[in-house]
């Protein structure tokens, strides 16, 4: 794990520094799975860095492939969408970001609570997303949905 805080910015070298990231989040449920979110529209390929739209005050999110421009929304968020802006890197301004989610599991097989967070891909620093509650949901439904 190499997050680090630079003037209260952290900052991560990979995704697997973005899903350390989320699973040490002040004041958050505990995390028991991480998912680098990709775009399933390139074979093999899964491409991860993406423009990502998300509104914490609502828990709605909607990302979009840098490659192929195709849009997901995040579990429900189609029908609740609010419009937020798109992210952007606060420290360099980058819009390009890899975005992964943080899974509650509290019986381990059931999604109550999802987390995502955003790393940049030019300065590498993380920030928090938004995050969504769940009814009791099977992992590998949510994980088809986000
Ligand atoms: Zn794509
Ligand atoms: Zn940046």
């Amino acid at each position: 794990m190499v997050l680090r805080l630079v003037g209260g910015v952290r900052t991560g070298e990979d995704s697997e520094d973005l899903r350390a990231f989320l699973r040490t989040l002040e004041g958050s449920a505990e995390v028991h799975e991480t998912a680098l979110l990709a775009c399933g529209n390139h074979g093999d390929e899964r491409p991860t860095w993406t423009y990502i739209e998300a509104d914490p005050a609502t828990g709605v999110a909607r990302r979009r492939c840098l490659q192929c421009a195709a849009n997901v929304w995040v579990l429900d968020s189609e029908g609740r969408w609010t419009f937020p802006r798109m992210w952007s890197c606060g420290t360099c301004g980058q819009s390009i970001a890899e975005v992964a989610a943080g899974l509650a599991m509290p019986d381990g097989e059931h999604v109550e609570w999802v987390v995502l967070g955003a790393r940049c891909v030019d300065c590498g620093r993380v920030d928090g997303l938004t995050d969504m509650v769940l009814p009791g949901t099977p992992l590998r439904e949510v994980l088809d949905a986000l």
